[in-house]
């Protein structure tokens, strides 16, 4: 058709993206291995689900800008086959693609699907650029890179149609049938457009050139659309789908096991010990700022954001990859060079999969350019200090992002580089790794104190029923607030309560208990949580532990999704759940709760969002006859309490307090008066302390879910 200008274009087109890919590509081929290519199927039906699904779109808050998104990317992939379709007409007028033609019937029914689903492309495009010119998104990062990307969107869908159109028009002139009805079926609206064009006497000729026009804009825009891509955001148009493919398959809430032994530095420091999944996460954030719209931090004005901190990662790994070496010359030079001993060695976790040290292509920067590298955290680096403190590990920002971009382990590997390597944290850090190195426990309380809470409550310790020959069925692990909190002591006696009242056949570990080790881990300090999970998972297998009970959602986690990787593998059950169960089976059976005021139910993040438990506390505040009044961020879409990932202990002097935010949620949800209900310590501890902050002490109250159960029993 027109074989010299095609040739060209496709010749700069291709040349220039090579060659601005090959800078995208080096951080990867430099960057920390990662295993994941394993569970190849689990992966396939995850891309099929929520790749090609795109099921997590259209999800709250976000329906209508998902159900757009939808409609565009459904767009731009049956695109595909017409864009190469257009390819083979510019050098060839009568090309047409194997299989994909109008003469079979899956041709057919293929091009009246496009016809269709571009008018809905069109429409998606307009939503998104209604959003963009009325600003009324404000989670979005509105450059006009996102406009321009729209733009170049109807582009390629409309210089498709224009093709058809033209194509339709002149077969019609040629045969002088004048029907366009005759084509409605394989391209209803490419020959409802062609229509008006019917009987005007315009030559055979003129529609030929004009196709002929439509497949030169069509190949250029594309070209022009693919060398736009790796520039920016939008890069996420190539590398999304990977991203979806190669996601954690590790269950939520779980942090990886760092090979303490075998290591000689541990977390992230600089980009090239981020694993390739984690510079490719960067690649593909689409700047759509869903994970801020719930961030507990970046609600309340902390300077942190999963956007921003891929968009820094994003901006800084694109300049180093200025001075990385061209990975030909450097696998060249790999090929040549002698290897002697054991490669640097890098952070390594078990999750990796890979050898210590190994980079995702096997070739290593040079000593004198990972020295020259600036920290990613900390003066003159990528980040500042307080983004990587202020995250909870709400997990808000993972489960609302549609590319599945991990943000908890890189934070978390961040901090255990500061931590481990160099030192570096809060005060507040210090004091509570010193307790818990000394005692045990975050509030630095002697060990030995650690059963005074059911002194007067005769409740057996597994050390005594031991001793006496007796058997139990579960370990009660009451967990540090449980133990030395006086608001939350008052929840492990309702709990003790409810399960003597059901004859739950339990024991406690009293002094010989000690504490999980979350926060120890999720504040970077794994060296700490290791001792204490070994020393906890010891304890249980002494004891012959099978079923645990926990009151605190972060032991629950912590145990039944941490504790394995060291040998420990019970059923653990949250004090929710048992209530619910033995509420359902007929074991206990609560009075009537009568309130004053209304109740409304706060989900903690690490019982609801990392572990699915949302209807259990429900149903128990049900079988109390109360009715739950709930908050709009509520379940799986909670709105963390501001204590998770550690930051109960560390002090909140950065915008507005994550508590107060919560509490004047459940305060508008309540009319101003009532009880919120609680599963969980911490979240315990920071309603209460919101109430009170906020001046709502005389009208609202926060209350366990056990402590509303022990209220129904006789005493
Ligand atoms: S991290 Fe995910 S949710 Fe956040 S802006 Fe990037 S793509 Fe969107
Ligand atoms: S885990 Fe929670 S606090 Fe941390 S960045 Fe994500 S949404 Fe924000």
């Amino acid at each position: 058709m027109a074989p010299i200008p095609a040739a060209l274009l496709l010749l700069v087109g291709f040349g220039f993206f090579l060659y601005t890919m090959s800078f995208r590509i080096r951080p990867l081929l430099f960057a920390r291995a990662d295993n994941r290519i394993d569970n190849p199927e689990e992966r396939t039906v995850r891309l099929l689900e929520f790749g090609f699904g795109q099921k997590r779109m259209p999800s709250k808050p976000e329906k209508v800008a998902g159900l757009a998104h939808i409609m565009i990317f459904a767009a731009f992939i049956v695109a595909q086959l017409g864009t190469m379709t257009s390819f083979g007409l510019a050098f060839d007028a009568h090309f047409v693609m194997p299989i994909f033609n109008e003469g079979t019937a899956i041709g057919r029914a293929y091009f009246a699907a496009k016809d269709i689903i571009f008018l809905f492309g069109t429409l998606g495009a307009l939503t998104f650029l209604f959003f963009r010119l009325t600003k009324s998104k404000e989670r979005m990062t509105l450059s006009w890179e996102g406009t321009f990307i729209l733009c170049m969107l109807c582009g390629v869908m409309w210089t498709d149609l224009l093709i058809n159109v033209a194509d339709i028009a002149e077969r019609s002139e040629l045969s002088k049938m004048n029907d366009f009805i005759a084509y409605a079926s394989s391209f209803p609206v490419s020959a409802m457009l062609a229509m008006p064009l019917e009987g005007r006497g315009i030559s055979p000729q003129f529609f030929h050139g004009l196709m002929t026009v439509g497949v030169l804009l069509h190949v250029a825009i594309v070209l022009a659309f693919l060398n736009f891509l790796p520039l920016g955001k939008h890069f996420h148009i190539i590398t999304g789908l990977p991203t979806v493919f190669f996601q954690r398959l590790t269950p939520q809430g779980r942090l990886s096991k760092l090979d303490l032994e075998n290591s000689e530095k541990f977390g992230v420091a600089k980009l090239n010990d981020l694993s390739w999944k984690e510079v490719l996460d960067t690649y593909s954030c689409t700047e759509c700022g869903r994970c801020q719209t719930y961030c507990p931090t970046y609600v309340t004005g902390k300077p942190l954001s999963h956007k921003e901190v891929n968009r820094a990662i994003r901006a800084h790994a694109t300049e180093v990859s200025k001075q990385m070496p061209l990975p030909i010359a450097t696998l060249w030079d790999s090929l040549k060079r002698e290897v002697v001993g054991t490669p640097n060695i890098g952070t390594q976790t078990i999750d990796a999969g890979g050898a210590a040290g190994a980079t995702a292509s096997g070739l290593q920067l040079s000593a004198e350019m990972i020295e020259k590298l600036p920290p990613l955290v900390g003066e003159g680096g990528v980040l500042p200090d307080e983004t990587v403190w202020a995250c909870t590990t709400c997990g808000w920002c993972e489960q609302a992002c549609p590319v599945f971009i991990e943000q908890l382990p890189r934070i978390v590997d961040m901090r255990r580089n500061l931590v481990l390597m160099e030192s570096r944290f809060p005060d507040e850090a210090a004091r509570v790794f010193k307790n818990l190195e000394n005692q045990g426990n975050p509030w630095g309380m002697g060990s030995n104190r650690r059963g005074e809470w059911c002194a007067d409550l005769d409740v057996p310790t597994a050390a005594s029923l031991k001793e006496a020959g007796k058997d139990f069925e579960y370990l009660f692990f009451v967990g540090c607030a449980g133990s030395f909190d006086d608001r939350q002591k008052k929840v492990s006696r309702a709990l003790v309560k409810i399960l003597k009242a059901a004859n739950v056949s339990f024991c406690i570990l009293g002094e010989e208990e000690t504490c999980t080790g979350d926060a120890a881990r999720r504040l970077g300090n794994e060296y700490l949580f290791q001792s204490l999970a070994q020393a906890n998972v010891e304890m249980f297998n002494g004891y012959g532990v099978k079923k645990v009970i926990t009151q605190c959602p972060h032991c629950f986690n912590t145990i039944a999704k941490e504790y394995p990787e060291f040998g420990g593998n019970f059923t653990v059950l949250h004090h929710s759940e048992v209530i619910a169960q033995l509420v359902a089976d007929g074991k206990l059976k609560p009075g009537q709760v009568k309130l004053e005021d209304e109740v409304t139910y706060h989900d903690s993040c690490y019982l609801a969002r990392h572990n699915g438990i949302t209807e259990a506390p429900r149903q128990t505040l049900v079988s109390l006859g109360l009715k739950v009044k709930e908050m709009d961020r509520s379940r799986t879409e909670t709105f963390c309490c501001g204590a998770g990932g550690g930051r109960m202990w560390l002090e909140e002097k950065l915008g507005q307090r994550v508590n107060q935010n919560r509490v004047e949620e459940a305060a508008a949800t309540l009319d101003g008066k009532g009880t919120v209900a609680t599963a969980c310590p911490f979240c315990l501890t920071m309603i209460k302390d919101g109430i009170n902050e906020t001046g709502r002490g005389e009208q609202m109250n926060a209350k366990d879910i056990a402590e509303l159960v022990a209220m129904g029993l006789p005493d």
